[in-house]
């Protein structure tokens, strides 16, 4: 086997080295600290001066109103600090403040504000920022211009005066040096950059433990909220079928049900047959969804090769497509020796669904094809694709979601709860792959599986 050997330690560090001079962070980075003064010295004059004239106007009205307004400016420079923290020296600051569970009364809201931890680190950070931007700006501006100058004056001096016959030294003379030094200066930069950074989350953020218990609360809720859709869905599934059983059964029992002649008979036991087999399947579909959100969706993953299970699958599908839909399903060209990791029961389950849809959502003429193709060292990927009526973009996002069908009227002729591609997912995922979807509308669709490939077993 190849092994690609250890790269030496210099062009190691000289990577590292000059690194800093084309990741876009680095210029973010020097341009919050150029611009740290002209900012800090706006936050601190306006908070000073509307501070001092409102504590004077305090006994007439007016004052009061100005110390609310520099509250307000407060408020709105630490929303703007925050946002170039996260822009541009890619710090993670958790948010200024927490949405308010109830609608607040503008009394209840300033108490809220006046209380709350942040409003006042906020407030301090705002003013640090003056000490911090008078270092970091002149420091920022006395590293960069040098190197800058040492880059791009030469060039403006060719420019101005033409080639002449030591253009190369006149450019690489001053140009090493400051390219050099423009890499330290950065490095340099970054550091401060980085330092001030987790400053600003610790100080413009709510507290970690503040945030956390926060997410938690909304994650409860989210999942509150999709438990009592989906009972409403599943309610609404049931009493389709449960319907039709019932009057199926009823007018089985009526007592002049003797005049119905054999035929019908047989057709209302059928009808009572399949939409009971429905309910079953819809059980046997809810379960399973419910143990994967208990995370006890269980998949025996082993190595598998493709071939045999992707051509029995099309061989036993293919006589219905055609006799039922008049839709050819293609003999699937799958290269020998391709081996992924995946449940084989369960991958066949998925890919019988997908051939289904592609052949029901196939208009008469139609055709599937499976494809089977390795994707670089370590991927294998499976494509069903169709040339049916495709799926709008906007419904492309949900299709996967549970109980989604993109039109409901259409989708309820095939019998589908709309379960098959939220399951199929869930199961793709649990087998350490992937099940995404394209698809032009008018022209056809294309499921899309990836699973973690394997080499061939020796024979
Ligand atoms: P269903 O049981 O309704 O088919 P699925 O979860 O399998 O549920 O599919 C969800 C929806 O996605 C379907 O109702 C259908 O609108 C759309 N869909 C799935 N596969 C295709 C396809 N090959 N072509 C067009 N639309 C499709």
């Amino acid at each position: 086997m190849e092994t690609a050997g250890p790269a030496s330690p210099i062009a190691y560090w000289l990577r590292r080295y000059f690194q800093v001079l084309w990741e876009p962070r680095s210029y973010l980075n020097a341009l919050y600290l150029v611009t740290a003064l002209p900012l800090a010295l706006m936050y601190a004059s306006t908070l000073l001066v509307g501070s001092i004239l409102g504590a004077l106007g305090t006994f007439f009205l007016v004052g009061i109103v100005l110390l609310l307004v520099v509250l307000v400016a407060a408020w709105l420079f630490a929303i703007l600090e925050r946002e170039l923290a996260i822009v541009l020296l890619g710090a993670k600051v958790p948010p200024l403040a927490l949405p308010d569970q109830e609608i607040l009364t503008p009394w209840k809201m300033l108490v809220r504000h006046l209380q709350r931890g942040t409003t006042w680190r906020s407030l301090a950070f705002l003013l640090v920022k003056l000490p911090f931007g008078l270092f970091a700006t002149i420091f920022a501006l006395g590293v960069l211009t040098p190197c800058l100058a040492g880059i791009f004056v030469p060039f403006g001096d060719l420019a101005s005066s033409g080639p002449r016959p030591s253009v190369i030294t006149q450019l690489i003379v001053p140009g090493i040096p400051a390219v050099l030094g423009l890499a330290l200066a950065l490095h340099v930069l970054n550091a401060i950059g980085r330092a001030w950074g987790r400053f600003a989350a610790d100080m413009l953020g709510v507290s970690p433990e503040q945030h956390q218990l926060w997410e938690a609360r909304r994650r409860a809720e989210l999942a509150d909220r999709s438990r009592r859709e989906l009972i409403m869905n599943v309610s609404h599934e049931l009493r389709t079928p449960i319907a039709t059983i019932q009057a199926h059964l009823d007018s089985l029992l009526l007592p002049d049900q003797e005049r119905l002649s054999d035929e019908e008979l047989q057709r209302r036991l059928r009808v009572t047959a399949a939409e009971t087999r429905r309910l079953a399947d819809l059980t046997e579909d809810l379960l399973m969804l419910a143990r994967a959100d208990a995370h006890e969706l269980r998949v025996a993953n082993r190595p598998v090769e493709l071939a045999p299970i992707v051509g029995q699958l099309a061989q036993s599908m293919a006589p219905l497509a055609r006799q039922q839909r008049k839709v050819t399903l293609e003999e699937p060209a799958v290269p020998e020796g391709l081996v992924a990791v995946a449940d084989p029961d369960r991958l066949s389950q998925v890919l019988s669904n997908l051939v289904r849809n592609a052949i029901n959502y196939t208009p008469e003429g139609g055709v599937v094809s499976i494809r089977v193709e390795g994707k670089g060292n370590d991927h294998v990927q499976i494509a069903i694709a169709d040339t049916g009526i495709g799926i709008a973009a906007a419904d492309l996002e949900h299709i996967f979601e549970r109980f989604y069908r993109a039109d409901g009227s259409r989708a309820r002729v095939t019998g589908g709860f709309g379960l098959g591609l939220a399951i199929g997912r869930e199961l793709v995922e649990a087998m350490g792959g992937t099940l995404t979807a394209t698809s032009e509308p008018g022209l056809g669709s294309t499921f899309w599986i990836t699973l973690r490939a394997t080499p061939a077993p020796a024979r």
